[in-house]
């Protein structure tokens, strides 16, 4: 019988969930809207829009949710199981350099790290919690963020900090490593060459980060001990002199949750725009305060592209991924223009049309275009894993 897995990742405001049989999709949604108006839309594999429908109020907690999600998966399987459950888990901490079975023990452990991804974890695992109740026969496996960059060197893993933090897990982890893996896994397969060399890629979404890869393994990342550092995000402001929050404590009188706020809510494109978190939004504005927040986005990545060069001594490969990486011809443009210095061009009608390839003839560097798909990397994890345990 087909192993039927099902990939959730659940944020604050909604559950996004995949349902698989083997390694075909069957059906994919989310439930939008928890905490205000729930809602539940369902697509069929091919993508058409099956159910779009209102939930009622009391749906629209992570626990409501998976119960109306029952029936209509019930439907769906015809008589059939969920296998297993697979979670989008942002943060494993120093423990998890790969996915695992989830028990009493590992979600208490998750739990300890909820104050590293506040805007994640604690929803991750209010997804975790309410699976186990919906799904109690079900398998239910956490894929972490953090995994992919485990065994990076120690120079990327560790902060000029006293060595006790270090080794009590203040430590640069890095995160989006589900979609890099995707990333290096479909290079695998597609071209060997290009998996084994020097690659960054960019995942630039609403959140956002680039990733040195070195033969399919994470050299280094821009985001650090949380999902803050780094790139501007769409409200997260990357990059900042910790001298900043000493300033907005000390002389500002802000309180650690009101500095918190500031810096995951209401900075990056947001904050610098004071138009919009929304990357299209910026684009099709003709504020200047929208062109500087682009400005300052595309600054942060040609400097971060050079020092990944820089660090892997070299650079064959640049990969385009996440919501403004894949749709974004404007952003691509701005990052790849003048960048001969470094072998870099691209061709704006590949740009344009979105070709996979959009390096200039010209180009050294290969510069692809490639949609992610974590939950495709969160149902392999835990079909290896849903086999490990059937095989005991
Ligand atoms: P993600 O978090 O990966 O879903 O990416 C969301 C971001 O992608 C948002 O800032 C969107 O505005 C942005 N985005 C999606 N499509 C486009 C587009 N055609 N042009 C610019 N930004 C886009």
């Amino acid at each position: 019988m087909a192993q039927v897995i099902l990939v959730l990742n659940s944020g604050s405001s909604s559950i996004k969930f995949t349902l698989y049989s083997e390694s075909n999709v069957q059906l994919s949604g989310q439930i939008s809207g928890l905490g205000a108006v729930p809602r539940l839309s369902l697509k069929s594999e091919t993508n058409e829009t099956r159910i779009d429908r209102a939930l009622s109020s009391g749906e629209g907690t992570h626990a409501g949710a998976l119960r109306a999600l029952l029936p209509v998966l019930e439907q769906e399987l015809a008589g059939r199981s969920v296998d297993a459950v697979g979670h989008r888990v942002v943060h494993g901490g120093v423990e998890h350099a790969a996915p695992v079975l989830i028990s009493d023990d590992v979600f208490d452990a998750l739990k300890t790290l909820e104050p590293l991804a506040p805007l994640h974890q604690p929803h991750n695992l209010a997804g975790i919690a309410a699976s186990r109740e919906a799904f109690p026969e079900a398998v239910q496996t956490a894929c972490f963020d953090t995994a992919f960059h485990r065994n990076h060197p120690w120079v990327n893993d560790t902060f000029a900090l006293p060595r006790p933090l270090y080794d009590e897990g203040v430590r640069r982890y890095g995160f989006h490593g589900l979609s890099y893996e995707y990333i290096c896994r479909y290079l695998q397969q597609t071209s060997p060459e290009t998996y084994s060399g020097k690659v960054v890629v960019a995942h630039l979404g609403n959140g956002a980060s680039m990733c040195a890869i070195r033969n399919g393994q994470s050299i280094g990342s821009t985001m650090g001990f949380t999902a803050l550092d780094g790139l501007p995000m769409g409200t997260r402001c990357g990059q900042l002199d910790p001298g900043v929050v000493l300033y907005l404590l000390a002389t500002k009188g802000m309180s650690a949750d009101e500095v918190s706020d500031l810096l995951y809510k209401n900075s990056g494109l947001k904050g610098l725009s004071g138009i919009s978190q929304d990357m299209r939004t910026l684009t099709e504005s003709s504020d200047p305060k929208a062109a500087e927040a682009i400005d300052y986005f595309v600054f942060r990545i040609r400097r971060e592209l050079g020092a990944m060069a820089a660090v892997l001594g070299g650079l064959d490969t640049v990969v385009f991924t996440g919501g403004i990486g894949e749709n974004s011809a404007l952003i691509r443009q701005k990052v790849c223009d003048d960048q001969d210095w470094l072998g870099l061009a691209i061709d704006e009608a590949k740009n344009r049309t979105r070709t996979e390839d959009i390096s200039g003839v010209e180009s050294r560097i290969k510069v692809l275009v490639i949609p992610t798909n974590e939950e495709e990397t969160i149902r392999r994890h835990t079909a290896e894993l849903l086999s490990e345990v059937s095989a005991n």
